[in-house]
């Protein structure tokens, strides 16, 4: 069994369970001093998160964290799983959510944690809770989070909209020497108080409006703390090239390590590009660049409608806004932009409506744009119009604008992970009234069942590597994303003939299928497939 571990990996294991791996069960010193564990998880095969060979083992946990790993612990446990026939792994890092606030509504973390999930990583996208005027600070944010019981550990990114918002307002204008200085010393703070990095959503505004020295000046602060810089480029279809060219040049000016965010080749137009995205991304690698994505196994995308207006005419607040769209000669140039977009998408059937706050408008949800113009008897452009209108510009899309061959093509590259981009949502309560798109619950057991599963693009070993050590390694996790002696018990079993997403675009809130059982720093929060009592949930900070 040795020879399925590398020789570093034999020393550290023997160094805290030296019964591990056949060294004998009674040469362990943790052992000797209290040989009792909390749970022993035995019978199942271990994928142990560093890609290399599974082998069947026992794993001992003992105060949250791994404590042996052997062929055979005993019975000495208050909780023994039997996990024949399964498989063991750490839990799942979704490196890429916008779950924020909504662990206020679930703190469970229902769609994420029945997925296997066992750390979400929050704050993308440039948007976070904080700085605010609600959350002046990561610290607060986190402050009000823990009062909460959490089901699954969570971090975030400090959100460079949020931040530019805060200090320089929702005007497109450039920042001065002093407003620079200040976002600064704000995101250093927010580094001191754990924040895991920068986000960026450069296709949201007001984000967008800063330069790109504005952001390399940024992603400095962030370099100094071996943070990550989380980029949504500004451009993910007709542009992506440059896009990617331009999130290249930030990182070498900056010395920021780089993750592109849920990386695409967005319209038919656009499909071919994505091999030579691939190139880019490889070759800054090949030149020193600390570079790796992103992807959810999906085809197809979630944002707001909003994305339907120009750049340049999101300038501002929602009045101002609202103001651009009741006027006759902007909306009509407005609504030419929006027309194009939309038949680069494929079409008005290609964009579905998934949010709406008005009444009134609900019966929207889940309807595409051609079946709202059919509902309404308006032409495209007034029904998105007048709905951006009522909604004060916030409803939510999906758009059907990728390809199958190019999410495989990405998603098996070896420096892909898969992230959802989705949230904690909840079949109870006010988290059950949107249609999130299903990669919310789907996201990891769809890239095991069908990804790897079924269409054999990896082997599970490297799948599992992909869904744990991999974003915790992005993300400078301490003791994450593998089982491993002195690693936080962090585990998931799943059953890899039988996982599943089960979400659909028509029906998302579904738990996925094929996993029963979830540990979260040593607490079963998931057991027999249902929620347990106790949950082992924590605040993940970088430092
Ligand atoms: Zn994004």
């Amino acid at each position: 069994m040795s020879s399925t571990i590398s020789r570093r990996k034999f020393i550290q294991s023997s160094l805290f369970a030296g019964a591990a791996f056949g060294l004998g069960y009674a040469s362990s010193n943790i052992l000797k001093a209290n040989n009792r564990f909390d749970s022993i998880i035995k019978g199942g095969v271990i994928y142990n998160g560093e890609g290399g060979k599974p082998f069947p083992g026992e794993i001992g946990i003992k105060e949250g964290k791994i404590s042996a790993i052997a062929s055979s612990l005993g019975e000495s446990a208050d909780v023994i799983i039997d996990a024949k026939g399964a498989a063991v792994s750490p839990g799942f890092v979704d490196i890429h959510t916008h779950t924020d606030g909504n662990l206020f509504e679930s703190p469970l973390g229902d769609s994420k944690i029945y997925q296997g999930v066992t750390t979400e990583i929050g704050g993308n996208c440039g948007s976070s809770p904080f700085p605010t005027t609600k959350w002046q600070s990561i610290g607060d944010f986190y402050g009000a989070l823990s009062q909460q019981k959490l089901g699954l550990n969570y971090g975030s990114f400090t959100g460079q909209g949020d931040l530019r918002q805060f200090v320089v307002g929702d005007k497109d204008v450039r920042c001065t020497d002093e407003q620079l200085e200040q976002m600064k010393s704000i995101l250093a703070a927010q580094m001191e108080q754990g924040s895991l990095g920068i986000s960026c959503g450069l296709e949201y505004t007001p984000g967008s409006y800063a330069s790109n020295e504005e952001i390399a000046q940024l992603c400095k602060v962030v370099a100094d703390y071996k943070g990550l810089f989380a980029i949504h480029m500004r451009n993910e279809d007709d542009r992506v090239e440059e896009a990617v060219a331009e999130a290249i040049e930030i990182a070498k000016k900056s010395g920021v390590r780089l993750q592109i965010s849920h990386l695409k080749a967005q319209n038919a137009a656009n499909w071919h590009k994505a091999p030579a995205l691939l190139k880019q991304i490889e070759r800054a690698a090949s030149q020193g660049v600390d570079i790796a994505f992103d992807r959810y196994p999906y085809i197809a995308f979630s944002t707001g409608m909003s994305t339907f207006i120009p750049l340049s005419d999101r300038d501002g607040s929602k009045e101002d806004i609202i103001a651009r769209l009741k006027d006759e000669a902007k909306s009509k140039k407005i609504g030419e932009y929006a027309l194009s977009r939309i038949a680069r998408l494929g079409g008005p059937a290609n964009v579905v409506v998934t949010s709406c706050r008005v009444d009134s408008n609900k019966r929207f949800i889940g309807q595409n744009v051609e079946q709202c113009c059919q509902l309404t008897g308006k032409e495209p452009w007034p029904f998105i119009r007048d709905l951006l209108i009522e909604e004060s510009v916030s409803v939510s899309i999906i758009g059907f604008a990728m390809t199958e061959e190019n999410v495989k093509m990405f998603l098996s590259h070896p420096l892909a992970m898969p992230a959802s981009d989705g949230s904690v949502y909840s079949p109870v309560g006010t988290l059950s009234e949107s249609m999130p798109h299903p990669r919310s619950y789907g996201t990891f057991p769809r890239f095991l069942g069908k990804y790897c599963r079924e269409e054999s693009l990896m082997d599970l070993s490297t799948a599992v590597k992909k869904c744990t050590s991999m974003p915790a390694s992005r993300l400078g996790l301490k003791n994450r994303g593998s089982i491993l002696p002195g690693y936080f018990a962090d585990i998931v079993v799943f059953d890899p003939a039988t996982i599943i997403d089960t979400a659909t675009f028509a029906n998302p809130h579904q738990f996925a299928q094929g996993i029963n059982e979830v540990m979260v720093n040593g607490v079963w929060t998931l057991s027999g497939g249902e929620p347990a009592q106790k949950r082992g949930g924590q605040i993940i900070k970088l430092l």
